[in-house]
């Protein structure tokens, strides 16, 4: 859950996935990805409000298209930015400062639309990753972030990180690559239905959207469509990507995402089924905390026919580390902090960066300064293609 409050400090009068108390004296606002905790104060007020004041919301395209089936008629206040080209944006402040600044949106891998922003200005540069799960093998890919060489490009230095530090945490090491979960999720599924003709899959995922990857693969394996909820098949129906992978017709198919999280066993949406023959899927982190995440998947101890596998939207600890090693900052922001866990996520912090150069230091008011780190330190990731792990955009 983000806990970061709106206002980027480093460049006066925007705002990121906040839109309530201070915020509104910002004169740009951009939206990451449609999750609630970085929408807060994003209502119909709020679209009246900045009606009213001229003001823009900038998001991903498929980030407008979901955020116009929430708040229909207000396209005219929702602008969408291209994916890896810098839009530059001129406004004023409430101080009536004249401001440009260059934002470019980079895919963030989380979940359908989400990115990260890149805002330049004079000479601050400031990465708010929204939340964000890259594979290490793939941040060379990420061609916005780096400044171009002779024959090479090379990672950027920014002035400031606002960093998802969801799993920043000894508890959440590592985890498996969504495509090894994804496998294991296909393998256990094609078991179950190849059994018995009677059989059904549920999975069964938490959030409104993060698990979309997954339907697709799913869907081009077992060559079945994925059954969601009307008002969710409504949605994804707008994102070209995603539409022809899913249904709104149970019957058609034995794959079926259309449960709500907390409801009773069984399927509620006219498929007739019994218990014997419905398995569920839950893919899930949490229950995966401080345990042998290299077990992709397991039965449930408790509940019959119920398999969990490893699924995280967020990067792991180590996929974190290898973030902040890779690129170069000045300081670190942690978006994510629970307040009974505050110091342990500044020392944890502060330890990775420690690792990422010798010469870092560490300023008790918690500002992390970083020298510039040597090109030969620099870990050399490879990849030839853009890994599964970043298909939001
Ligand atoms: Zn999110
Ligand atoms: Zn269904």
């Amino acid at each position: 859950m983000s806990t970061f409050l709106g206002l980027i400090k480093e460049i006066p009068g925007i705002s990121v996935d906040r839109f309530d108390g201070d915020n509104l004296t910002s004169s740009v606002f951009f939206l990451s990805h449609c999750h609630t905790d970085h929408m807060q104060g994003l209502t119909d007020a709020f679209f009246e409000y900045i009606q009213s004041s001229d003001k823009y919301i900038y998001c991903s395209p498929v980030t407008k298209a979901l955020l116009e089936n929430k708040f229909r008629h207000k396209s005219h206040c929702i602008k969408e930015i291209d994916v890896n080209r810098p839009t530059v944006i001129e406004y004023r402040t409430r101080n009536d400062d004249a401001i440009v600044v260059s934002v470019t949106a980079v895919s963030a891998g989380h979940c359908p639309g989400s990115v990260m922003f890149l805002f330049e200005r004079d000479t601050v540069s400031v990465l708010y990753t929204g939340d964000f799960r890259i594979n290490p093998k793939d941040l060379s890919k990420l061609k916005a972030l780096h400044y171009s060489g002779q024959s090479k490009l090379i990672p950027r230095t920014f002035t400031k990180i606002y960093l998802d530090t969801t799993f920043l945490s000894n508890d959440y090491v590592s985890f498996p690559t969504r495509q090894e979960s994804i496998v294991k999720i296909c393998q256990v599924s094609k078991d179950w239905l190849g059994k018995d003709p009677r059989n059904v899959v549920i999975l069964e995922c938490s959030a409104l959207y993060g698990s979309e990857f997954l339907y697709i693969e799913l869907s081009n394996m077992l060559n079945m469509k994925i059954h969601v909820r009307d008002c969710v098949y409504e949605i994804y129906c707008r994102i070209a990507q995603l539409s022809c992978h899913v249904t709104n017709e149970p019957c058609s198919t034995r794959i079926h995402a259309c449960k709500r999280k907390i409801s009773s066993p069984g399927l509620h949406c006219g498929v007739d089924a019994s218990n014997e023959n419905i398995m569920t899927i839950i893919p899930s982190i949490l229950k995966w905390r401080n345990k042998d995440t290299s077990v992709v998947g397991e039965w449930d101890d408790v509940k019959p026919r119920t398999f969990n596998v490893c699924y995280s939207t967020h990067s792991s600890l180590d996929e974190l580390k290898a973030f902040v090693q890779y690129f170069h900052a000045t300081e670190i922001y942690p978006c994510v902090v629970k307040t009974e866990e505050a110091s342990v996520t500044y020392d944890l912090l502060e330890k990775i960066r420690d690792q990422s150069d010798e010469q870092v230091t560490v300023n008790p008011t918690y500002r992390l300064s970083l020298s510039r780190r040597k090109v030969s330190r620099r870990v050399p990731f490879k990849s030839e293609y853009f890994s599964s792990d970043d298909e939001s955009s």
